[in-house]
């Protein structure tokens, strides 16, 4: 199994982390993007990365709770960091309408201007997208090269095939294991299987039965048994189908 998003440099980790990693290799977690959203976090994801090479892969970006007045150094900061670093993926970014949407004008742009840099530096782009999954597709269907995952995917399966249609995968996490998740499971059903992608966002997410605890890549057995039964699919076929998305998505090679 591939983990394609966790943030295990978050500080909740810090007493443990080499047995939360122990335990990922051990229920079978071959790999772990490993993604950034900020100028801390970015540094903090390659630094880890650089530690477990092979086993971690970084990425980088500016999360939308992250956009302020500096957007501009942001960007500039941005693109240096991609210039100097091997990433394998822009992101996480795009639009979060959840707790705010006084900035969306800002939000709009510095999303617009990353998707703009990975199509300029060919990387994939990790989506984040809350409450904004209108405006998230208008930006993204305006560039016809950019590729890359909708992360944490929570629309309808009408969206995510339209997401799809653009060139984008669909990644699933702890909620297609909640018992009432109606929508995470028709879109689980109703995607082609090789566009699809498993994922913690380990911290938070959990899946069950570990709900509301601390999440980890471990974890992400319990979203591939999840969908396995949705589709009624053999668990390593799936397994093996989802890696292989995983790998040619992120281009991960050793
Ligand atoms: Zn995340």
């Amino acid at each position: 199994m591939i983990d394609s998003h966790a943030h295990i440099f978050d500080e909740s980790f810090s007493l443990d982390l080499e047995n939360v990693i122990n335990n990922a290799k051990n229920n079978g977690v071959n790999k772990i993007v490993l993604v950034g959203f900020s100028r801390d976090t970015n540094d903090l994801a390659y630094q880890l990365a650089t530690k477990y090479k092979g086993y971690l892969y970084p990425t980088c970006g500016i999360h939308p709770s992250e956009v302020s007045d500096n957007y501009l150094s942001d960007l500039v900061y941005l693109e240096d960091f991609i210039n100097n670093h091997k990433v394998y993926a822009l992101g996480e970014c795009g639009l979060d309408y959840h707790y705010d949407t006084s900035n969306k004008d800002l939000q709009l742009k510095v999303f617009e201007e990353q998707v703009k840099l990975s199509i300029k530096y060919n990387l994939p782009l990790i989506i984040h997208s809350r409450d904004a999954i209108n405006d998230t597709y208008n930006i993204l269907s305006k560039y016809k090269e950019a590729r890359g995952v909708m992360h944490c995917y929570s629309g309808s399966l009408e969206m995510a095939l339209k997401f799809i249609a653009l060139g984008f995968y669909i990644s699933l996490g702890g909620p297609v294991t909640f018992k009432n998740a109606r929508v995470p499971k028709e879109v689980a059903k109703g995607i082609p299987l090789d566009k699809l992608l498993i994922e913690t966002d380990s911290p938070y997410l959990a899946p069950t039965p570990y709900r509301g605890k601390r999440n980890e890549p471990a974890y992400v057995k319990e979203v591939l048994k999840a969908i396995s039964e949705i589709r009624n699919i053999d668990i390593l076929e799936l397994e093996k189908i989802l890696e292989n998305n995983t790998i040619k998505l992120f281009k991960l090679e050793d």
